[in-house]
């Protein structure tokens, strides 16, 4: 009896022991992993991977990747206002870098033009959405191996597993067909590819070898990434020469519209005029988009804008693509801005606002005039400090009152 309960004893100790080791604990958990790795090979084989490149692509991903889960159960604190979302999307440096690119590359995006008739100014919207033109691509803490995060995902996060798993082997297809080595399968958390950020069953779908080297290469070509977002585009309804949308002017009085498609010419008739000018194609359909409200900009979206969505099923996305190739195309900007809770300040002066948070130690991120959860933490903070109401917005009066607080 007294052997049994020392045995016991010593059971349990063991175990709080155990628990008490992350060492422990992690061997449990790639355990766990290496067993779920096993099965889904008989899936992967099952499915016409040779054992050879399942082999080689699971070869060290022997545990779940900490920060796709951190990533993956991010809850913004914020829901990004509107005129937020479109001016860190769209502005100076964004559009000067643009035009850069555009006169870089002039000589492909002829080629992809001429070949997918998608306007050369929305795919560098696109590129500059997805990965700010490459530069998000140099950024380890960003991208990530694809095997292992979609690994992660499909092993560990119950909301994501099916999409991860249908992912995973659409990659493990990508390095089977030899387009890319193991080592370059970088992308999102979520798994999503290269410069333009291709879930990998978009990838072999749509990628198009251009560049003429024998290998789609979205991520180190970026011929081929541009080429294979405009073939995305053209397989999903892309009508060449037809503009995404245009902004509108709504009739006065509030009178009630219609919410389906109708011609330009009976938007028209409805007493809708045109914002910028320009002539719109009479008989093109169109549909009305109020992203912000009756007293925010309207825009009358074509077939083109929803083909924008099957890159990305979000209204605002397809917006800023739009609006932003416009900028880099030279068009005019916004007749009507978006609603602004204050009195707006440009991005110099949200550096400024940033880098004196940071002086008073309410702001650790970068110095950039771009405003995301952290800035806005910070300046609800010092709302805070000063007894005002914590609404995290970098307005005029915000920047004057930090000036004052040296
Ligand atoms: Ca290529």
């Amino acid at each position: 009896m007294k052997n049994i309960i020392t045995k016991i004893h010593l059971a349990i100790a063991a175990l709080i022991f155990a628990a008490s080791m992350p060492f422990a604990a992690a061997a449990a958990a790639q355990t766990d992993f290496g067993q779920w790795v096993a099965g889904f090979r008989q899936t992967a084989l099952a499915a016409g991977i040779s054992a050879k490149v399942f082999d080689r692509a699971f070869q060290g991903v022997d545990a779940p990747d900490p920060q796709v889960l951190q990533k993956a159960a991010f809850q913004p604190e914020f829901v990004d206002p509107t005129w937020n979302y479109f001016d860190n999307r769209i502005n100076a440096s964004i559009i000067r870098l643009g035009r850069k690119n555009a006169a870089k590359w002039a000589g492909w995006l002829t080629k992809i033009e001429k070949r997918f008739g998608v306007d050369r100014n929305i795919l560098l919207a696109i590129w500059s959405m997805e990965t700010g033109y490459g530069e998000i691509m140099k950024r380890d803490d960003v991208m990530r191996d694809a095997i292992r995060s979609l690994a992660t995902l499909a092993y560990a996060d119950p909301k994501r597993a099916r999409y991860a798993r249908t992912q995973l082997l659409a990659a493990l297809k990508i390095l089977q067909s030899g387009d890319i080595d193991r080592a370059h399968l970088r992308g999102s958390w979520a798994g999503a590819l290269g410069h333009t950020q291709f879930i990998p069953s978009s990838y072999l779908a749509y990628a198009v070898d251009i560049d003429g080297d024998g290998k789609r290469d979205i991520w180190d070509s970026v011929p081929d990434a541009l080429a294979s977002a405009a073939n995305l585009l053209a397989k999903n309804g892309w009508q060449p020469g037809l503009r995404w949308g245009y902004e509108v002017i709504l009739p006065p009085g509030g009178k009630k519209l219609p919410a389906g498609r109708l011609s330009f010419r009976q938007w028209r008739n409805l007493g809708l005029k045109s914002a910028t000018g320009g002539r719109r194609p009479p008989d093109a359909e169109a549909e009305l988009k109020l992203l912000d409200g009756r007293n925010g900009p309207a825009f009358l979206v074509t077939r083109n804008f929803f083909a924008l969505k099957r890159y990305n099923n979000s209204d605002r996305y397809a917006l800023a693509v739009g609006l932003l190739a416009d900028a880099i195309g030279g068009r005019p900007g916004l007749k009507q801005d978006w609603q602004r809770p204050f009195t707006p300040t440009n991005s110099d002066e949200k550096a400024e606002i940033q880098q004196r948070l940071k002086d008073l130690g309410l702001y650790d991120g970068a110095i950039d005039g771009k405003i995301g959860s952290g800035t806005r933490t910070a300046i609800a903070a010092f709302q805070k400090q000063h007894a005002l109401e914590p609404t995290g917005y970098p307005s005029k009066d915000i920047l004057q009152l930090l000036r004052q607080n040296r």
